[in-house]
């Protein structure tokens, strides 16, 4: 097991392994004093792996109770955040106590915000179980849910007291859930680490997740210092967001920032503003992962949605452009150029 140590105002570590859920009791007692908890986790991953972690509590001399709701996107919703507080306090939880986040960003994100709010702030864990959630969603502290308006729209900062990332619980994942953890660990890779790529395709886990969560971390922290470095991880999001939006969330994050890198890279190097042309890596890195980076929008459809980026100021707009593998800049185009930009990307 990888112990990884965050040093945010209230530090707290990561474990990384095969095989650590069985153990969860223990390395919670390592933090906490015996106390309730409540396990919050959705309708697929309840079955899988909540009585796993619900019966190492009790052995580590926790009190438990558990609560579950549907699996997906859609249950990101205040109805079910204020469902899970209602929850919460007729379980009678205090402050003293802790909620355990048990699954993929969705489970984390509206936990965490739960956890934000619930008595002004309660502690709690993360337990990722989706890849994605373990590279990404389970570190950086954002929290939050969806409004009928769109994505993450409320939510809070709030970090977690531990996250224990154990990657057996990968095995249980369809592929296509694999691959959005796959394009974020590419992604991260492009931003600021070339040989990271290399690991992901080997599929070593823990260096792989050990260092996403490190490169995430610096830049965040980076970005408090007001250097707009945090919008480097979007390599491929303003794209890819659109992609997603335009897909009806048919296709899922992951993908849609696989094709967003593409066209993002190939656009900013026939624009001129990278020496080298990143997009033939990026297509034979991710087509030999199994992604299909096919765009199947129109460039004036592609154009429209990306007119909400939240990488617009004023009339531009900051996109990340790939000066090589492992390296990113952000680079403002005006808007009147965004059009021409997403047309060069798109064209083969
Ligand atoms: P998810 O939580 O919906 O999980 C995907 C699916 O996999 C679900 O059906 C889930 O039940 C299932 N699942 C989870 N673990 C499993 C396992 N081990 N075996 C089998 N099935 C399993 O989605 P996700 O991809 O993990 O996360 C996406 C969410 O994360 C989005 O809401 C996104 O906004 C959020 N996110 C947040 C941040 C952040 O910084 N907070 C960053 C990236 C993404
Ligand atoms: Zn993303």
């Amino acid at each position: 097991m990888n112990r990884f140590a965050v040093t945010t105002k209230r530090p707290y570590n990561i474990l990384i392994g095969e095989k650590l859920l069985g153990d969860s009791g223990t390395y919670i007692r390592e933090c906490a004093e015996p106390c309730k908890i409540c396990v919050v986790t959705d309708s697929k991953v309840n079955g899988l792996y909540s009585q796993v972690l619900i019966s190492s509590l009790i052995e580590s001399g926790f009190q438990t109770s558990k609560v579950v709701f549907p699996e997906g996107e859609h249950s990101k919703t205040i109805s079910t955040y204020s469902n899970l507080l209602e929850a919460l306090a007729d379980e009678g939880l205090s402050r003293s106590d802790i909620i355990v986040a048990l699954g993929g960003g969705v489970v984390g994100d509206l936990t965490g915000f739960a956890a934000a709010t619930y008595l002004r702030g309660i502690r709690y864990i993360q337990i990722p179980t989706t890849y994605l959630a373990a590279v990404d969603s389970s570190v950086g502290g954002k929290t939050g849910l969806n409004l009928l308006s769109g994505k993450n729209l409320a939510g809070a900062f709030w970090q977690p007291s531990l996250v224990i990332s154990d990657y057996k619980t990968f095995e249980s994942l369809p592929e296509s859930e694999m691959l959005n953890g796959v394009a974020e660990a590419i992604k991260s890779g492009m931003v600021a680490e070339q040989s990271l790529i290399d690991h992901v395709i080997k599929k070593d886990y823990a260096y792989v997740i050990e260092r996403c969560v490190s490169i995430k971390k610096s830049i965040v922290e980076a970005d408090e210092r007001d250097t707009g470095m945090r919008q480097l991880l979007n390599f491929g999001h303003t794209i890819g967001h659109s992609i997603e939006k335009l897909s009806s969330f048919s296709i899922s994050h992951g993908h849609a920032v696989a094709k967003g890198m593409v066209v993002e890279a190939r656009a900013a190097y026939r624009m001129g503003l990278t020496e080298t042309d990143t997009s033939t890596f990026l297509t034979d890195t991710l087509t030999s992962c199994g992604f299909d980076l096919s765009v199947p929008f129109s460039v004036d459809d592609l154009y429209r949605y990306a007119l909400n980026d939240k990488k617009i100021s004023g009339d531009t707009i900051a996109m990340v452009v790939p000066e090589s593998i492992g390296k990113c800049r952000l680079h403002k185009i005006s808007l009147s150029q965004l059009r021409n930009f997403i047309s060069l990307g798109i064209e083969n």
